[in-house]
């Protein structure tokens, strides 16, 4: 490559390099933007859950509350038949005997009916819980929609983006030798959207490293493609081009 033609595609170069960082810097964006949405979408799917999980408790007490509504209701109906029998009871040990079993019964009423008003308490008790966090999912939920509302946005936007910027990139890179294209476009790559880089002070614009005076010897004369031997990027002086 002559030192005109080094000049000319340094330039295409740069100009393309101003291109790419714009199209890095929104495909950054592009692969980070659902990531961040993910997290808030994980707050409200965390909230829903807790919501679900009482509503569910109060699903299994009250379901828990009927069954023993149903005891008690066949349990008065056992006391009522063994009052009838009592009634009809001829020897005293017989009578004494069914006593007993009616006072055993009775004794399991009570118990039922403290476990059925224990179980409305527990249902209130939760009842209350699950509006509190009902609110609290709900407003994670428009948090979550408002979000990705923007970053849907956001993201329509940035592929607009890179399809324009993409257009002007085939544009940028005519003339470029293929060889010197591949190894600038694996430096964009490598080295997070930046490949070219201007020497001022004698220091590499990518990695701050000085440059010997042989670097910078042939940084002047423009004869090949110099890269920086720390960085790898492609260096040039501005004022040179
Ligand atoms: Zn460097």
């Amino acid at each position: 490559m002559a030192g005109k033609d080094v000049k000319d595609t340094l330039r295409k170069l740069v100009a393309l390099q101003k291109i790419d960082a714009e199209v890095y810097e929104f495909k950054r964006l592009i692969k980070d933007l659902p990531a961040e949405l993910g997290q808030v979408k994980a707050l409200y799917e965390k909230k829903l859950t807790r919501y679900r999980e009482l509503e569910a408790k109060i699903f299994e007490f009250d379901r828990a509350r009927k069954a023993k509504e149903l005891d008690l209701k066949s349990k008065e109906q056992d006391i009522v038949k063994a009052n009838t029998v009592l009634m009809t009871l001829k020897t005293n040990r017989e009578y004494q005997a069914k006593l007993f079993e009616i006072e055993n019964m009775k004794a399991d009423q009570s118990l039922l009916e403290d476990d059925i008003l224990r179980l409305f308490d527990d249902t209130s008790r939760v009842a209350a819980e699950v509006a509190k966090e009902k609110v609290v999912a709900d407003a994670e939920e428009a948090k979550y929609a408002a979000e990705k509302q923007k970053v849907d946005a956001q993201l329509k936007e940035l592929h607009d983006k890179v399809a324009t910027f993409e257009a002007q990139r085939s544009v940028a890179c005519e003339g470029i030798d293929a060889t010197t294209l591949a190894m600038y476009e694996r430096l964009v790559e490598n080295r997070m959207g930046l490949a070219m880089v201007p020497v001022v002070n004698e220091v590499c614009g990518g990695c701050y490293m000085r440059q010997n005076s042989q670097m910078h010897n042939r940084l002047k004369l423009c004869e090949d493609i110099v890269r920086c031997e720390t960085c790898a990027r492609i260096i040039y002086l501005e004022a040179e081009l």
